[in-house]
């Protein structure tokens, strides 16, 4: 009997779990699917904010990896190409490889170590925020520890942006969800002050519409202030003091840094700008059979979980009908949903949608519904990812 066309999947985020769980149900007994993610684990990133801002345990957002007609391995690829994937003890073949690697933080340590700041962008290294240093997520210390620091100004500077959320680098998971956490930590209890900044001249302006009206609409009521166009010089920064290109300075007491992103190291071979790879129809690459979706694809579209998804279920749709097992099913837009969370808990939402009219972008208002609809998000992934249901709802 013939082989079975064999296809590899790298990632288990949304875009991984979309492309895996959809070759497996629409080429059941027809193609052999194999998903390889660091770990074997799946992770819901936006927990980052929960575990930052509300003190929620990293261990929530992420489960095993289980789905059924797919044969997961727990390893780390190095590097993915058109007819297999290598891997420190050897090489996999395959028909086609759809990689959703997303994008990786730069490391611990090739970043400044501060005591007053948090490097991340995800639960694990989210819960930093409530570990050791200076204060607590709840409580900045006292403006003397800053005093203290001796070269980053009197403890009367300390006023504005006593509490930090920065953007180091474009581009990065999320657009609204650094406003989403700033908001968040302007409600917890003791937070006099919270700033949060960002490269762009204007929040989410790529999305557009609505959007960036209503995340500094959102960013006022819950009295976070907006420092825009702050390109972050880490050369020229330190301890207790965020300097920006242009000469500005932001004085924190603490500060949750979002790291710059970078290429996942299984992609480094591949062309694109900075850390995204260049990408065809599908997210092929150089019209080969390797794909690469989702945050580490350069699409021009937010790195949202939506948007990897959808992805997934294309890129996946197009192997099946190259490879002869069925043709491909009526394309959906893509669409994504970010949450934003407001200081009092309740949460708004930026729906985007791409059909081939052009982007459509929806803003729907803050309430405690939105906020229990993110739960069923987190709930429905967690789910997807061992298998009780399809990922891609
Ligand atoms: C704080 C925060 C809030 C967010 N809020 C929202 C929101 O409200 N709505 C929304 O739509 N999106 C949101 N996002 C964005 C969303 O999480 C990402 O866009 C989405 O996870 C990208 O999916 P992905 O599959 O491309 O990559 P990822 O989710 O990053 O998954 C990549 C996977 O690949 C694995 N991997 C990496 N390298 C390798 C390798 N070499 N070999 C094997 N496995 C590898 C990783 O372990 C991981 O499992 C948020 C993100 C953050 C950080």
């Amino acid at each position: 009997m013939a082989e079975l066309p064999h296809v590899v999947v790298v990632g288990g985020g949304p875009g991984g779990l979309a492309a895996a769980a959809r070759l497996s149900a629409r080429g059941t007994a027809a193609v052999r699917v194999t998903l390889f993610c660091t770990g074997g684990r799946a992770s819901f990133l936006a927990g980052a904010i929960d575990v930052a801002a509300r003190g929620a345990q990293p261990r929530s957002f992420g489960t095993e990896i289980l789905l059924p007609g797919v044969e997961v391995r727990p390893q780390a690829v190095l590097a993915a190409h058109a007819d297999g994937v290598a891997l420190a003890d050897g090489s996999v073949r395959a028909d086609a490889v759809i990689a959703a690697p997303g994008l990786a933080l730069r490391g611990a340590a090739r970043l400044p170590s501060w005591p007053r700041a948090v490097w991340a962008w995800d639960p694990g290294g989210a819960a930093a925020w409530h570990e050791g240093g200076v204060g607590d997520a709840g409580g900045v210390g006292d403006a003397g520890d800053v005093g203290a620091a001796g070269d980053v100004g009197d403890a009367a500077d300390v006023g504005r942006g006593a509490t930090l959320v920065a953007v180091c680098g474009l581009p990065y998971r999320c657009p609204p969800a650094p406003f989403s956490l700033a908001n968040l930590l302007a409600g917890g209890s003791g937070q006099a002050s919270v700033t949060v900044a960002t490269p762009e001249p204007t929040p989410l302006a790529a999305v557009g519409a609505d959007a960036p009206a209503h995340l500094i609409h959102a960013a006022a009521e819950s009295g976070v202030e907006l420092e825009t166009g702050f390109i972050v010089d880490l050369d020229a920064s330190q301890d207790g003091l965020l300097r920006s290109q242009d000469g500005r300075e932001l004085r924190y007491r603490r500060a949750f840094l979002i790291p710059p992103h970078e290429r996942a190291a299984c992609l480094a071979h591949l062309e694109g700008p900075g850390p995204l790879v260049s990408v065809g129809t599908h997210g092929r690459v150089q019209e080969s059979m390797l794909y690469v979706i989702g945050d580490a694809a350069a699409t021009g579209l937010p790195r949202a979980a939506g948007i990897a998804r959808g992805a997934g279920v294309l890129a996946a749709d197009d192997v099946l009908e190259r490879l002869g097992v069925c043709a491909r099913e009526e394309a959906q837009p893509l669409a994504a949903s970010c949450y934003v969370f407001h200081r009092d808990g309740r949460a708004s939402r930026i729906r985007t949608r791409y059909p081939p009219g052009g982007p459509q972008v929806e803003v729907d208002p803050p309430s405690l519904e939105l906020a229990r609809e993110r739960e069923a998000e987190l709930a429905a992934f967690l789910r997807g990812a061992r298998g009780v249901a399809v990922a891609g709802g």
